[in-house]
C-alpha cells in the first residue's frame, strides 16, 4: 500500500482565505494583531454591553490610500497638514477599535470592552450615543471607491470571531456609520457592498465548519 500523499492533496495556503482570529476577552484584544493603543478611549458606561458593530470608511487625505494618516489619527498621534484637506484634524479626538487597510491588514487601537470614539452623535433603534455599546471598525476607503476583496475577507473573519467571543454580539446588527448618523455621516458609502460582506460571512462560516 502506498501511503505517500500526492502533492496535489497538500492544501495550498490561500492569501485570501478566511481566518479565525483568537480574541483574548480578558484583554479585549485580537491575539497576534498589531496593537497600537490610542489615548482616545474610556470605560463603557455601566450596563453597556457590546450590541452593535459599526463599519466606517476613512482615508487621509480623502480618496488617497496607503498613507500613514488614518492609523495616526485613530492612534491619537499628530497629523501634519498634508494629511487633511479643508477641515483641520489636529484637535480631533477620535479612535476606533480596528482599522483594516486596503491589503486587509489590521491594527487594533482600543480593547473591545472599552469605549472607542468613532460614532459621535448617533442613534440606533431608539438609543443614542452608539459608542457606548458598539464596536467600531474602520476600513481604509472612500464612499465611492470599491473596497478590496482582502478588506471584505478580513472584516468578515473578524466579525465572525467577535460574534463567537462575545455572546452579546452573537446576533448584533452590522451597520454603517451613515445608518447611525444619517445626514451627518456618509461612510462607508455606496461603494461598500453589504451583500458582499454577507457572502463573505457565509464563506467564513463554511471555512470554520
Ligand atoms: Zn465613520
Amino acid at each position: 500500500m502506498n501511503l505517500q500523499r500526492s502533492p496535489a492533496a497538500i492544501p495550498v495556503a490561500d492569501p485570501l482565505a478566511e481566518v479565525h482570529y483568537r480574541i483574548d476577552v480578558a484583554e479585549g484584544r485580537i491575539v497576534g494583531v498589531r496593537w497600537r493603543p490610542s489615548p482616545h478611549r474610556d470605560a463603557r458606561p455601566d450596563g453597556s454591553d457590546l450590541e452593535l458593530i459599526i463599519v466606517h470608511g476613512i482615508s487621509l487625505p480623502p480618496r488617497v490610500f496607503g498613507t500613514p494618516w488614518p492609523e495616526a489619527l485613530l492612534a491619537g498621534a499628530g497629523l501634519p497638514e498634508e494629511a487633511w484637506v479643508g477641515e483641520d484634524l489636529r484637535t480631533l479626538q477620535v479612535s476606533a477599535h480596528l482599522l483594516i487597510n486596503r491589503r486587509g491588514e489590521m491594527v487594533q487601537f482600543v480593547p473591545f470592552h472599552e469605549r472607542a470614539w468613532h460614532a459621535g452623535r448617533s442613534f440606533w433603534r431608539g438609543r443614542s450615543a452608539c459608542n457606548d455599546f458598539a464596536v467600531g471598525i474602520e476600513l481604509e476607503g472612500a464612499d465611492d471607491v470599491p473596497y478590496t476583496d482582502a478588506q471584505y475577507i478580513t472584516l468578515a473573519s473578524v466579525v465572525r470571531s467577535l460574534r463567537a467571543a462575545y455572546p452579546s454580539l452573537a446576533h448584533a446588527p452590522l451597520v454603517g456609520h451613515s445608518d447611525v448618523a444619517p445626514g451627518r455621516k456618509t461612510d462607508p458609502g455606496p461603494a461598500f457592498l453589504w451583500t458582499r460582506l454577507a457572502e463573505a460571512l457565509v464563506r467564513a462560516g463554511r471555512a470554520r465548519a
